[in-house]
């Protein structure tokens, strides 16, 4: 474990949120050796993308004797291949001739432009419409399940490097994805009593203080037709004393208690990475916790070139996960947005890489699904390559579709070693499409 460079001198690690923003990377990359360049192309790196780490990140998770390759410190601190080698050498000419800040500006959001900062206007589709107004507040793409994204919630306490989210962090979000209308949510949701499940995401909902939860958890505790309640969060990896020794850490779990003493179904959705994440005590602690108020953690998280792109990761990931009593749910390909370019997996060797981890662990942990696109159509799974009449085919299904009829059929597209995304994909055997309905990407 290293020292902690920039604290004061204390017993043990402190459990006090202190975050890291671009204007303490130059003190955090003391740890290690870098050349002036590389220090300009990480200086480039973040002023196109967003940087946030804290205290627990840097002093607990990271093995700064493994980086650059230690996987949590590629997680959340910036790397020149996340740009595109051009624009990396204009923007560190830029910053290397000191150039107007306006001029630095506009470059870093020409960049952005070309990353593809609002995949398939996705956010947008998902949007629904109540009493003629747009709730812009909530997803509703599939029939049975609403997310909802309060306002106070949409930052995390470190910010993943590959996070699709990521113009929101710096802001170009043009979409205003937030919620504080609690009353028209309820609304909403007495109006579609189709809606049996409700995820309260982000962002990282769990930096609001429980306070501000509570007002988004209890009033959907009053609607019968809502039976689950999914709180989608990574701060069990980037900030477990959430649940252990921040202040209002016990009234979480009271409210977890409530949620659970209600008769619904209460989920944890865990966002984890890299098995790392899982070793300090605190986080066996924070699991233990949570699961003793009833509620269900479940694990997903997205495969990721350079973290955790081994069979041996996920393997880990799934059976330690298994062990801490949670329960693995999705993996997750990289989305077609933001630095994909560095951190995507082809679909052939993402695949591959799913079914040597799961081959290893036991029934238990299969309860993961994946690697799982979530495309426009809803969630395409790969379920493998096979070779059917002559022809060397991808064979997919549909998890979750915004047209219920497509769910859980199989279909096919045309073998390709280099797709990573569902819009690279093509029909197989020259359909035109993929089903009655699933139109090409
Ligand atoms: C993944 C997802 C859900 C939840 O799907 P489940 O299969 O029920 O976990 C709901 N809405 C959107 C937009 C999603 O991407
Ligand atoms: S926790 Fe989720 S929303 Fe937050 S930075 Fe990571 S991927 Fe993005």
């Amino acid at each position: 474990m290293s020292s902690a460079l920039h604290l004061a001198p204390h017993a043990g690690p402190s459990t006090r949120f202190r975050s890291f923003t671009p204007r303490d990377l130059d003190g955090l990359l003391q740890r290690m050796s870098l050349t002036p360049a590389d220090r300009l192309a990480v200086r480039a790196v973040t002023t196109v993308l967003p940087f946030r780490t804290n205290t627990y990140v840097v002093d607990q998770l990271i093995d700064w004797t493994a980086v650059p390759d230690d996987p949590i410190f590629r997680l959340t601190f910036p790397q020149s291949g996340m740009l595109p080698a051009p624009d990396l050498r204009r923007m560190a000419d830029l910053l290397a001739r000191d150039a107007p800040k306006g001029e630095v500006q506009r470059t870093a959001h020409e960049i952005r432009m070309r990353l593809n900062p609002h995949p398939s206007g996705q956010l947008d589709a998902n949007v629904p419409v109540h009493e003629g107004r747009r709730l812009t507040g909530l997803q509703h793409k599939y029939p049975e399940t609403v997310l909802i994204f309060p306002r106070q919630g949409q930052t995390c306490h470190a910010y993943c490097t590959y996070c699709f989210r990521w113009p929101q962090f710096v802001g170009e979000s043009d979409l205003r994805i937030a919620t504080d209308d609690i009353a028209t949510t309820s609304s909403y949701l007495r109006a579609h009593p189709e809606v049996s499940s409700t995820l309260i995401t982000g962002g990282d909902p769990l930096v609001m203080s429980t306070d501000v939860l509570r007002r988004y958890v209890e009033p959907l505790l009053e609607i019968d037709t809502v039976r689950s309640v999914r709180i989608g969060s990574k701060a069990l990896a980037f900030w477990p004393y959430r649940f252990t020794t921040d202040r209002d850490a016990d009234d979480l779990l009271r409210l977890f208690d409530k949620v659970v003493a209600s008769g619904r179904h209460l989920a944890l959705m865990a966002h984890f990475t890299h098995p790392q994440e899982l070793r300090p005590p605190v986080v066996r602690e924070a699991m233990r916790r949570v699961r003793c108020t009833g509620a269900v953690i479940r694990c997903q998280g997205p495969l990721v070139a350079g973290i955790n792109d081994s069979a041996e990761a996920w393997a880990e990931l799934w059976e330690e996960t298994t062990t801490l009593g949670a329960v693995p749910y999705y993996q997750f390909v990289e989305r077609d947005t933001g630095p994909q370019g560095y951190f995507g997996v082809p679909l052939v060797r993402g695949h591959q890489i799913f079914r040597d981890a799961y081959a290893r662990v036991s029934g238990l942990a299969r309860t993961v699904r994946g690697p799982v696109m979530s495309a426009m159509p809803g969630k395409v799974c790969v379920d493998g390559v096979a070779d059917i009449a002559g022809e060397r085919v991808f064979v997919l299904h549909l998890i979750q579709a915004r047209d219920p009829d497509l769910v859980d059929r199989p279909f096919f597209a045309a073998y390709d070693e280099g797709a990573t995304w569902f819009t690279d994909l093509k029909p197989a055997f020259g359909a035109s499409r993929f089903l009655p309905g699933l139109e090409v990407g």
